[in-house]
């Protein structure tokens, strides 16, 4: 087999957005389900043809392995292919194919030079739900495979229906009683999802840190009513306490110009009927921001702000906090690794934050781990418009592919670090 082109990527990459498209030119691909199910099947037959073996582990995650070297643990590369509902082509799906794609590369060079051998093998990586849009929390199979969840747990999560996700895994036929190859280092390249890059007009971003993230579900219990015939003091609105969180969520925002970002992203509404007083609301909060010190702040307001809605709405109120994490850096020596190769390149880059949350920030805490950007046009994410030019995707390709060499040859694998981490004290 020949070494894959820069058109095959782009082939594969117009391919790949077939599988749960939307008519507004996006993808609704949700963890878990049909379109899921398929996209997994056409990428286990994608590395197959190339000579790697597909396997999946007791979380789901689908793992691509090239063993080349008897025993040797393995540099991990990839991203998600699962989608928020009607979401673009580009957010996790790109980073999992430019990780098939530079294993391909890679793969066909050391089979025909030996002087390239690596000291490692090879991983290609599709975590399952990433987005954490049908099931909860999101980041799932990374966070089972870091051990900062139990696959029990996780596989025992249900979604809005019912259904758990050992169902919806065993029906996909995605899961297997393994606990996925042991890791070495990691590599992830995705859309930035903001538009910094675009801004300052460089390719590549190295991340070299995540914002910190508070999430919390609330429920808002009031009591159900008929919405015309119910005097307007005697109403426990639970959908009038929601309401006041929502506006709370933006007024913490303000109180922090471009500092914090909040959102409410998911609201229930019981019974969610046209002529009744709502009388239960979950609904799931988020606080983000760079500095851990100014979320500490913009939580204390939200704490202080909340015990007002019980008695202007005639509600209850419970807070459970949900995920959390603070800033944590990724390895510099990593940051390092991703900035030489991208000048040898001749690429333009920077260092950037993820605003988001990535499976490489697990993994990060695993193994030393690389995080690469490519920009979005106008930002614009998780939305069927987001959109990432050809040069661009390629150009992390590239990067990637020379990232992944790099990795392979032993470069930052955690013994390394943590080899020269004792050699510094
Ligand atoms: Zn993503």
């Amino acid at each position: 087999m020949s070494t894959p082109t820069d058109q095959q990527f782009l082939d594969d990459f117009a391919t790949m957005s077939t599988f749960g498209a939307t008519a507004g030119g996006g993808v609704d691909r949700q963890a878990g389900t049909a379109a899921d199910g398929e996209q997994r099947r056409w990428l286990a037959g994608l590395l197959e043809a190339r000579g790697f073996t597909v396997r999946y582990d007791r979380i789901g995650n689908q793992w691509g392995l090239l063993d080349l070297v008897p025993g040797a643990p393995y540099v991990v590369v990839g991203s998600h292919m699962d989608s928020q509902p009607t979401a673009g082509r580009y957010d996790g799906a790109y980073g999992v194919l430019a990780a098939a794609h530079a294993a391909f590369r890679l793969a066909e060079e050391w089979r025909t030079s030996e002087d390239a051998a690596p000291a490692l093998n090879l991983a290609v990586v599709n975590w399952f739900n990433e987005e954490g849009s049908r099931f909860k929390p999101s980041m799932m199979g990374s966070s089972v495979y870091t051990g900062k969840m139990t696959a029990e747990a996780a596989l025992a999560v249900t979604d809005l229906q019912g259904v758990s996700v050992a169902e919806a895994l065993a029906a996909l036929g995605c899961v297997d009683d393994w606990d996925g190859p042991e890791a070495a280092s990691c590599a992830e390249i995705h859309i930035e999802q903001g538009r910094s890059m675009e801004r300052d007009g460089v390719q590549i971003g190295l991340v070299h840190s995540n914002w910190a993230v508070n999430k919390y579900e609330f429920v808002v219990r009031g009591e159900q009513s008929h919405t015309g015939s119910t005097a307007i003091e005697d109403r426990r609105d639970a959908l009038l306490g929601a309401s006041m969180l929502v506006l709370l969520a933006r007024e913490i925002a303000d109180a922090f110009p471009g500092q914090v970002h909040t959102s409410v992203g998911q609201m229930e509404i019981y019974p969610n009927s046209p002529v009744v007083v709502a009388s239960r609301v979950r609904l799931l909060l988020d606080l983000r921001s760079a500095d851990e010190a100014v979320l500490a702040k913009a939580d204390a307001m939200l704490h202080e702000r909340i015990a007002a809605i019980p008695a202007a709405a005639s509600v209850e109120l419970d807070v459970h906090t949900g995920h959390s994490w603070p800033v944590t850096p990724y390895q510099p020596e990593g940051v390092e690794l991703a900035a030489k190769v991208a000048a040898d390149l001749g690429l333009e880059y920077k260092p950037v934050m993820t605003l988001a949350g990535h499976d490489s920030t697990n993994m990060k805490d695993l193994v030393p781990t690389v995080m690469l950007f490519v920009p979005s046009v106008d930002g614009i994410s998780h939305n069927e418009l987001e959109f990432t030019k050809d040069e661009d995707v390629l150009a992390g390709l590239a990067v990637l592919t020379e990232v992944v060499r790099r990795l392979a040859k032993g470069e930052l694998a955690r013994d390394t670090v943590a080899a020269e981490a004792a050699a510094a004290h």
